[in-house]
């Protein structure tokens, strides 16, 4: 039998079609890949060497002491938003602007052209996620910023079209409905129950633990309960927190790790897959605060929505999330 389920955080409700669910070796994702087996290539970007080829304006860098970088954000080309325009709100009837203002980062995540996060060193990985911290510290300093998106499209079908490992960063001069919608029902659940949403998620998940993939000292990820998409998954943080950028150093570290082998268990067991992960934190104008809870959800692209998604704005998940988790628990990534 088929099963609706509802994400307590978000009160939206999936289907898990279990009649014709497949299996997660199914997933093993066979798609063309966006890969090269070079560690340099000439006519990319982003490869240091290239820069008066690819002409770029350089927003921030992490040194490597030696007149290279580690990791570097530099302006999207095509952006979508730019802080060289006014911030303007305007509105004339039922019509309502504001001007294309905010800040559209790319950060480069490593020299290295053609290195996966999953086949990085921990100490790699940790420079990206302290890059994150940095840029989004920085840029919530500008005026009328009111939200920053910190995301990476890994593969064609997550939308990426470069090969070189790299993130995105969007800063907005407002605070995204979904995100809104996403906070109020968080600061709902607070008002109720006196506890936050994602603290007693955690806690109900770790007592059940078949959805679990992995704990480290302040992280634990696992397979949603009403995952929208196969391997549909989180990483929270174990201590209440509902501002990424009060991540500390230590934290950074067993983030880093534990991302790691997050990636890692879903490049090895089915064959790097496109996904898209996105770092959800609460917006700035709430302040620190006792109902938000920050985290990381990593979406691979193994299914595509259609005509009922964009109907209903639910999704039909043809796997079961206890069976990914169990899946994803066994694949051994020893050799990563
Ligand atoms: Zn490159
Ligand atoms: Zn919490």
């Amino acid at each position: 039998m088929s099963e609706l389920r509802q994400n307590i955080v978000y009160k939206e409700w999936v289907i898990i079609a279990k009649e014709r669910a497949k299996r997660p070796h199914d997933f093993i994702d066979n798609s063309p890949k966006l890969v090269s087996d070079k560690e340099y290539d000439e006519n990319c970007p982003f490869c240091p060497g290239n820069e008066d080829k690819f002409p770029n304006t350089e927003v921030w860098r992490l040194d490597d002491g030696k007149g290279g970088w580690l990791v570097k954000s530099i302006f999207n080309k095509y952006p979508a938003l730019s802080p060289d325009v006014e911030y303007k709100w305007q509105e004339e009837g039922i019509f309502r602007t504001i001007s294309g203002y905010g800040v559209h980062e790319v950060l480069i995540e490593t020299p290295i052209h053609n290195v996966h996060p999953a086949l990085m060193k921990v100490e790699d990985v940790a420079k990206i996620i302290y890059s994150y911290k940095q840029r989004v510290i920085e840029i919530l300093k500008m005026n009328d910023i009111e939200y920053v998106v910190v995301f990476r499209n890994h593969g064609y079908k997550a939308g990426a079209s470069l090969v070189h490992p790299h993130s995105q960063i969007l800063a907005l001069p407002i605070i995204p409905r979904d995100v809104k919608v996403r906070v109020e029902e968080a600061f709902k659940y607070f008002s109720d129950h006196g506890v936050c949403v994602f603290c007693k998620m955690l806690s109900d998940e770790l007592k059940v633990g078949e959805r679990i993939i992995h704990e480290s000292e302040h992280f634990v990820s696992f397979v949603l309960f009403a995952a929208s998409s196969p391997f549909h998954s989180w990483i929270l943080p174990k201590k209440h927190s509902s501002r990424f950028t009060d991540i500390t150093d230590e934290e950074v570290d067993d983030l880093s790790k534990h991302l790691k082998v997050v990636l890692a268990k879903l490049y090895k067991g089915i064959s790097n897959p496109d996904y898209n992960y996105i770092v959800r934190t609460s917006p700035f104008s709430y302040g620190k605060n006792k109902f938000f809870h920050w985290y990381i959800t990593i979406v691979p692209r193994l299914t595509r929505s259609a005509g009922f998604e964009l109907g209903s704005g639910m999704f039909i998940n043809p796997s079961i999330p206890e069976e990914d988790a169990k899946f994803l628990r066994s694949v051994d990534i020893s050799d990563l």
